[in-house]
């Protein structure tokens, strides 16, 4: 049976050079089930028999060089990802789709007390959003983008007007991810579990050159470096109902 490395080697034809770097992969693939996975038999047994059990669900840009379990060390079944362009939570409606699902499942089905979205440095999204013309032949990029069209208004209006390109980038990257934190809160099962204490939230900025991940903190709008401080947190899990007053109210 001919292997993907067989293939990789011949370079006669052009229909075959495509699969070079799937190559790899493959290859990848094989060492897995070679090398790493009987290190880790136990575990994936424990998994396969119990399910999961997340720590938390993460948002992040599908852009590759951001790998939320590497940034974190996280093993499998620790964390459940939703990954898109530009980690971006479509606002809440009866016809939402994928990202809804994510957090639905994660929050409802399998109970994840803390919600993390991602955004990161040199975010291609970022750039389109900053430049809509150059979306002209990706019009599935373009409408998706509009969820963070609050994060683009931000920046253009708020920020002075003789900012660089790069740090307007930076600029929407940070406050499209407080943006998402926004469209979060509205998703029903992310709002009542906020209301009862159960959920915190967390918006991280992972920067691709240093490698070092910023948060935001919530008491100040500002992100800052997870090292050098204790954990900012975007949403902290308090109780937050808007009345306390449920039993004098029943009186009435
Ligand atoms: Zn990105």
């Amino acid at each position: 049976m001919t292997g993907f490395s067989d293939l990789r080697d011949n370079t006669a034809s052009d229909i075959v050079l495509p699969y070079s770097e799937l190559g790899n992969i493959i290859d990848g693939v094989a060492r897995f089930r070679a090398d790493v996975f009987p290190h880790q038999q136990a575990l994936y047994s424990r998994l396969a028999g119990d399910g999961q059990q997340p720590k938390a669900l993460v948002i992040s840009c599908s852009d590759s060089r951001v790998v939320p379990e590497l940034i974190t060390q996280c093993g499998p079944g620790e964390l459940f990802v939703c990954r898109n362009a530009g980690n971006i939570v479509p606002p809440y409606t009866l016809t939402s789709g994928g990202v809804s699902a994510a957090i639905e499942y994660a929050v409802v089905a399998l109970g994840v007390r803390d919600i993390v979205v991602c955004g990161h440095s040199k975010c291609g999204a970022m750039s389109g959003l900053l430049h809509p013309d150059h979306l002209t032949e990706m019009p599935n990029v373009a409408s998706w983008l509009r969820h963070a069209e609050a994060a683009r208004s931000i920046v253009c209006t708020a920020y002075p007007a003789d900012i660089t390109e790069a740090e307007a980038i930076r600029a929407l990257a940070l406050e499209n991810v407080s943006c998402q934190l926004n469209n979060l809160r509205g998703h029903p099962s992310v709002a009542a579990r906020l209301a009862a204490g159960r959920l915190t939230l967390h918006g991280w900025f992972f920067d691709i050159k240093s490698g070092t991940i910023l948060a935001l903190d919530g008491e100040t709008g500002r992100f800052t470096d997870v090292e050098n401080s204790e954990l900012p947190i975007a949403h902290r899990p308090s109780r937050r109902l808007a009345t306390s007053g449920l039993h004098a109210i029943a009186a009435e």
